[in-house]
């Protein structure tokens, strides 16, 4: 089974994220970047498909030069490849161009089984793996906080606000998974030596027969307009209870700001 994840290079949250100036995109560039977390929980899924069964884990991303980082934590976690696609005109791709990339991508390593995260960290959309579902014309199952292969067959458990539903479909599909699926593994000294000699392909735009007008800020359908930093957060209320106007003093509190 081929499967392949597709995995998206973030800011680092606990970095000082910003967005450039000249075009209101993130700026990935001067910011510590890493694979986005959420998408950690589906190379752990892929990779446990893998050791039960006989299957090949592809890690796939689209971004800028720094992106290479996600791809080789994906390495290190166990997966046996990589695919960058790399492209100056990639830059301020919004959903619908990236989930077009991807899916000439994923069209090319005629992947069985696409995973996919809940949402990237940055964005956090949570569309493109339906988008890319409905391009590749394949069957969607997402946000599985539990899931099984057997055979030609995935199902999955979705956890809503008051079910459970269980949900299945016959490869080949796109699977996303939620962050409650399975705890990501830390790479092993041994998995960080052995991603070094791991095969990873550069690919651009022309190897997947796109071209810039088909991607990129110029194409996008949504253009962010204007960036305005969030106030800083103020210090909260501090109600004290030492002459026992404790009680009354949160009731104040509430009702000013209209909890009551
Ligand atoms: C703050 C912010 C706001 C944005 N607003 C919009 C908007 O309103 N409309 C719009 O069209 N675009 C928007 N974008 C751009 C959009 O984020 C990118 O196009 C992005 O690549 C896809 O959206 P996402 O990250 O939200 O993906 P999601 O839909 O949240 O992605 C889900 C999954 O898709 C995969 N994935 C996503 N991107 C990549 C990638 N580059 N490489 C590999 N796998 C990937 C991952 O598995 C991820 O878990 C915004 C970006 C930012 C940072």
């Amino acid at each position: 089974m081929k499967i392949v994840v597709c995995a998206k290079f973030v800011p680092d949250a606990t970095a000082d994220r910003r967005f450039r100036s000249e075009d209101n995109t993130v700026d990935r560039a001067g910011v510590d970047g890493l694979l986005s977390e959420l998408d950690e929980y589906a190379v752990e899924t892929a990779l446990t498909v893998k050791e039960a069964g006989d299957a090949e884990v592809t890690v796939l991303t689209v971004g800028p030069e720094q992106a290479a980082d996600a791809v080789k934590k994906g390495l290190q976690m166990g997966a046996d490849a990589g695919v960058h696609v790399l492209d100056d005109a990639i830059h301020g791709s919004d959903a619908v161009a990236t989930s077009l990339i991807l899916s000439k991508a994923l069209g090319k390593l005629e992947a069985d089984l696409v995973v996919f995260g809940m949402g990237s960290t940055d964005g956090g959309m949570g569309v493109v793996p339906a988008m890319v579902s409905e391009r590749l014309g394949l069957p969607a199952v997402t946000l599985g906080s539990e899931v099984t292969v057997d055979g030609q067959t995935v199902r999955i458990r979705r956890d809503g606000d008051t079910a459970s539903e269980t949900i299945e479909g016959t490869l080949p599909l796109v699977l996303s998974v939620s962050d409650q699926a399975n705890e990501p593994r830390y790479p092993s000294f041994k998995g960080i030596m052995a991603a070094k000699k791991k095969p990873v392909e550069t690919w651009s735009l022309a190897d997947l027969e796109l071209t810039a007008e088909q991607v990129g800020g110029s194409s996008a359908w949504t253009e962010v307009v204007e960036v305005t930093a969030r106030p800083a957060r103020t210090a909260g209320t501090i109600v004290t209870d030492e002459d026992g106007s404790g009680a009354a003093g949160l009731v104040e509190f509430l009702s000013t700001n209209k909890f009551l």
